[in-house]
């Protein structure tokens, strides 16, 4: 049974190669002829680095920038200290959105999928056994039927209009205006952030350019109408209250702050990921990486629905974790774009806000729940281990004479069991219904670690310890609800040694 992805952006690219891990036939079509030249986003956080870390390619993002140990929350002349986050990136990643999309868009192709450009959906009908896609290429419709379609078709998803997915929220009351320019004096125009006479004007410089972003109090009726260069001067001078002159605009558009949320992200076999699923205030520059963390929640659960060995309503544990957490990102963004606002009688909030956030404790709490950092999805076993629905620590394991990690065990995208000790044992994994990758490992970092179970997307299923309170449920029970019931998985019975994982 094949998937269509719809949208070669972060959420598409990132999805469509974990179906391709998964062993699932995949296909992936853009509407756009190639990847826009324009670039959204600058920014990769802690979250996505752990994510990309856990598939063997965080390297070729850090590679490609500078990181920072700090992120913005509200107030960009009060930066978040992020060393104190717990994560194995406690910094920011400058890392231009079009350079992510290429490298995530290289790796797929390792993995052996292409993406058709110049493909766009234009309509579907579902059943219950797939859905019927029509696409329009070169000037002409075709229908293809398909398993599953995912739509990561951005804000305006087509695919969620067609599906009869509501999107509610709150309407814009904001806008601002975004240019990709030159200024043709430089020294015009300081950097960051300055307050003119009617609205705030921030200058980013990029090599070769600057980004403009400003505030734009009077929009035109139609909000789509396009940014005409001479409309973006105008604007920018009323703004400042005086003149700037520009030269060479790349790039002109529009952004408001809207804020609004898809009602499902699974329906029926229409399933939505990034944007498609939410909007939001850029203030916090988290898009990317929200797109990113759907696109690996998504992935293992609607490979194993695909495949067929997905126990009940896996699927639709995907809407459960991520539209709580998509409600969380709205909540922030919103609350950010609302302290942002340069209005006086916002002024005592917004220095009581500062002084909350220089508390240490409050500093780091805001920056992990701004990166995702501490993102826990509900566990279903109940328990009351901290790392229980957490994306577990990035552990140093060794299993015989071989040295590993928790990242490098998930690099495959299955799922995990480890058994902590000192015994040799053998290793394996069971795979009557989706294979579970079994290690006997130890962990002299954490000695009271006796059994952990993680899932594909690096989150944990299941742990014991000699020194917590036992959890509630069983191994067994958790090993059913995430990953079903093999046929002969007995407790403590598959395992290898150093030479990888064998299934039982
Ligand atoms: C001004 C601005 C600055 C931003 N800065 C940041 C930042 O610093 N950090 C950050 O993390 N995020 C940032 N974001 C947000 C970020 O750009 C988005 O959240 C992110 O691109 C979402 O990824 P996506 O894959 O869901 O959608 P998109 O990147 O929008 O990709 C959707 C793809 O679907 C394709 N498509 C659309 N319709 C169809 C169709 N019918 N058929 C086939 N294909 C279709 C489109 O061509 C597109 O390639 C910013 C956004 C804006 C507007």
């Amino acid at each position: 049974m094949k998937v269509m992805v719809a949208g070669a952006g972060p959420a598409g690219l990132m999805l469509a190669a974990e179906l391709a891990l998964a062993g699932v036939e995949v296909t992936v079509v853009d509407r756009l002829p190639r990847r826009s030249p324009f670039c959204r986003g600058f920014t990769l956080n802690a979250r996505s680095l752990e994510l990309l870390d856990r598939r063997g390619i965080a390297g070729r993002f850090l590679a490609e920038g500078p990181v920072v140990p700090y992120g913005m929350f509200a107030d960009p002349s009060r930066p978040l200290d992020l060393t104190a986050m717990d994560t194995d990136h406690p910094y920011t990643l400058g890392i231009a959105q079009t350079r992510v999309e290429e490298l995530l868009e290289q790796w797929l192709a390792e993995v052996g999928v292409t993406v058709s450009w110049g493909h766009e959906v234009t309509d579907l009908a579902q059943d219950g056994d797939g859905v019927e896609v029509t696409v329009r290429a070169g000037g002409r419709h075709h229908r293809q039927r398909v398993g599953y379609l995912a739509g990561c078709d951005g804000s305006r998803s087509v695919v969620r209009k067609l599906a009869g997915i509501g999107f509610p929220g709150t309407a814009a009351t904001t806008f601002g205006l975004l240019a990709d320019v030159e200024p043709v004096d430089p020294t015009d125009l300081p950097f960051g952030m300055t307050d003119g006479e009617h609205g705030t004007v921030f200058v980013i410089p990029r090599p070769g350019y600057v980004r403009i972003v400003l505030d734009e109090p009077a929009p035109p009726a139609d909000r789509d109408e396009p940014v005409r260069p001479a409309y973006f001067q105008q604007v920018l001078n009323e703004v400042l209250g005086r003149t700037v002159e520009l030269r060479d605009p790349r790039w002109l558009t529009r952004f408001s702050d809207s804020a609004r949320q898809a009602d499902r992200y699974v329906a029926g076999r229409v399933v939505l990921a990034g944007d498609a699923a939410h909007i939001h205030p850029p203030a916090g520059a988290v898009g990317v990486n929200v797109a990113l963390a759907d696109a690996v929640n998504l992935g293992w659960k609607l490979a194993a629905t695909v495949l067929g060995h997905a126990p009940d309503s896996l699927l639709d544990s995907y809407h459960r974790e991520r539209h709580e957490v998509g409600a969380r990102v709205l909540r922030t963004t919103r609350a950010q774009a609302i302290l942002g606002r340069r209005l006086p009688e916002l002024d005592p909030v917004r220095e009581l806000f500062g002084e909350l956030a220089g508390l240490p404790q409050v500093g780091t709490y805001l920056a992990e729940l701004a990166t995702g950092v501490s993102t826990r999805y509900d566990p279903k076993i109940p328990g009351e281990h901290p790392w229980l629905g957490r994306l577990a620590p990035n552990l140093k394991l060794a299993m015989g004479e071989r040295r590993t990690s928790v990242a490098e065990l998930l690099r495959p995208a299955r799922p995990v069991f480890l058994r902590f000790g000192d015994r040799v044992l053998p290793t394996g994994a069971d795979g009557a219904n989706g294979a579970v990758d079994s290690y006997h490992v130890r962990c002299p970092e954490h000695p009271e670690l006796e059994e952990l179970l993680l899932r594909p997307d690096g989150h944990t299923a299941w742990i014991s310890t000699t020194t917590d309170p036992q959890p509630a449920g069983t191994l067994a029970a958790a090993r059913a609800t995430w990953f079903g019931v093999p046929a002969h998985f007995s407790h403590g019975t598959a395992e290898q040694t150093d030479s990888g994982p064998t299934v039982t």
